[in-house]
């Protein structure tokens, strides 16, 4: 009995491992029917991951596996030998260990699964991205590119009604100044802030665009002459509370020029560009204020265009020359220097006056070869006096945009070297204005001048800010006292003035220029202030070389 028991266990243990084994490899086979057509609708659409390819090649081998299984249980109905039957186990193992892999690789899977966005969130998605495309990152405007689909639609339906539109542009006053005190990150909160208040006053309808930089341009749909003039001016107004950025407080203004269809323009082009020519008759009428565009505007941008480009052929076929007015040191009686003046003999309009030249070459960025050209004949002519034995200094006006360029010193060292004038007969003349623009960069290039041996005199001083202070702080060696006081310096409060600035100028190591001294009397009271020399029409107006030196022999032989 015992040994019955005992033979029965022995083929009931095997017998329970392959029923085991045989149960759930058919359980298994069975997810895996379903889970495969499952993961191949899901996947059906997905990009071909490194798992997916392999889930693919698990799947091919399982169907392939599948149809081999099949096959060898058919064959067990007709042939029931044990053979078959282990091969058909076999192949199921087989089966069901590709159905764990390829399940393993869909876990692996799932997350990404997750990931694939819903239509909702898809439409959403897109919604964000078609955002981005039209909007300007930084303020969330509609940009540039946007706006000109915008302003083409407006157009079209303002032809088709008949109805007016407005073009604004804005330009933000000294953004380079905040830019350069502050920081660009304060700059970038400063656009946010400026974009706000623009969007709060306009009407709901108007467009807000940011065009790049500091250039925002508005779109005002079916807007007539008066309420854009309102709206002009609640924006300006908005404009004028302090901007708080990162605990500072900053102040900015706009500058706005406008444009209006179908009265200035029919395309989108002509009434940009109208606005923006506005824009900079705002900012030359002293800035924080709006123009309506006018026909003049065009015409005067016109001429100006002309003549700057009369101004590069007047460099290129010698139009331009240099005058040399001399300078009279007052105890000796001799000129001993020479201020360098441009002059322009146009071929057919004659002489062109250098305040209708000067400042256009300066906005044109002329004024850079310009004074790069006077610099250089100036230090060449002096150089060739001295050679003569004429004992001549040299001073030639510096511009504020050559001011600004990083490179004026190594020009300044260059034009020397090549001119072989030695530094201590150059000086440079800049305003008030220019060396407090950029104070600490100005400070930067005129030590550096100074260190070469190039004198630095401030010109024209009493017009501008006329700080005593500057006179100790900038790296100065000599001020020229602007000629508006020496016209008046028989009233006494002029006279005391320029009495003081002398004093307090001289009692720092300061040489002082009394400039514009026409009269006798004048140069008489100058010279009872003590104030060592001076330049003006009483001596001489600004001459041609060859003319110098028939003045200076003149003098100086006396
Ligand atoms: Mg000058």
């Amino acid at each position: 009995m015992i040994q019955i028991c005992s033979t029965s266990s022995i083929f009931a243990l095997p017998f329970a491992v392959i029923f085991t084994v045989h149960t759930i490899s058919d359980f298994l086979t069975s997810i895996a029917y379903f889970s495969i057509p499952i993961t191949m609708f899901v996947f059906v659409k997905k990009r071909k991951s490194f798992e997916f390819r392999w889930m693919f090649i698990c799947f091919i081998l399982f169907i392939t596996l599948c149809g081999i299984t099949h096959l060898m249980h058919i064959l067990t109905y007709f042939y029931p030998i044990k053979p078959v039957f282990i091969l058909e186990d076999i192949f199921k193992v087989l089966t069901a260990a590709i159905s764990v892999i390829t399940a393993v690789l869909l876990w692996k899977i799932i997350p990404n699964l997750l990931l694939i966005p819903s239509p909702s969130e898809l439409e959403k998605a897109n919604k964000e991205i078609l955002h981005l495309a039209h909007h300007d990152t930084l303020t969330g405007l509609v940009n540039r590119n946007y706006f000109n689909l915008m302003i083409e639609q407006h157009l079209a339906k303002a032809k088709e009604n008949q109805s007016s539109l407005a073009v604004v542009f804005i330009d933000l006053d000294r953004i380079k100044i905040i830019n350069d005190t502050y920081g660009h990150g304060v700059g970038d909160l400063l656009l946010k802030q400026v974009s706000n208040r623009l969007v709060e006053n306009v009407r709901e309808q108007d467009i807000v665009s940011r065009q790049g930089g500091d250039e925002f341009i508005l779109l005002l749909p079916e807007i007539t002459y008066d309420d854009t003039k309102v709206l002009m001016r609640n924006i300006i107004q908005s404009m004028s509370p302090s901007f708080m950025l990162d605990g500072n407080r900053v102040h900015c203004t706009p500058s706005i020029g406008v444009s209006f269809f179908p009265a200035d323009g029919l395309d989108a082009e002509t009434l940009i560009k109208y606005a923006d020519l506005a824009m900079y008759k705002a900012k030359e009428k002293g800035r924080n204020n709006y123009q309506f565009f006018t026909q003049e505007m065009n015409e005067e941008i016109s001429s100006k265009l002309k003549l700057e480009n009369e101004l590069r052929r007047a460099l290129e076929e010698d139009q331009l020359k240099v005058y040399y007015q001399p300078l009279l040191d007052v105890k000796t009686n001799r000129i001993v220097s020479t201020e360098a003046l441009l002059r322009w003999y146009h071929p057919k309009k004659g002489s062109i006056s250098p305040a209708e030249f000067i400042p256009l070459a300066e906005e044109t960025g002329l004024i850079g070869p310009i004074g790069e050209w006077v610099l250089f004949e100036a230090c060449k002519q002096t150089k060739k006096w001295r050679d003569e034995g004429l004992e001549l200094s040299i001073s030639v006006n510096l511009s504020n945009r050559q001011l600004m360029d990083e490179n004026i010193v190594q020009t300044v060292k260059n034009t020397l070297l090549q001119t072989e004038l030695e530094p201590a007969c150059l000086t440079l003349e800049i305003t008030e204005s220019m060396a407090i623009t950029n104070l600490s960069d100005t400070m930067n290039k005129l030590k550096q001048l100074r260190d070469f041996g190039v004198n630095i005199a401030l010109d024209d001083f009493g017009t501008g800010y006329s700080s005593l202070s500057y006179l100790s702080t900038l790296p100065i060696t000599s001020v020229k006292i602007d000629k508006s006081f020496i016209a008046d310096i028989n009233n006494r409060m002029k006279k005391e003035i320029v009495k003081s600035i002398s004093n307090i100028a001289q009692s720092i190591g300061l040489k002082v220029v009394a400039e514009g001294v026409e009269k006798d009397q004048q140069f008489y009271i100058v010279r009872s202030l003590g104030i060592e020399m001076m330049q003006g029409y009483h001596l001489s107006k600004p001459l041609p070389a060859n003319e110098v030196e028939v003045k200076l022999l003149e003098m100086n032989s006396v």
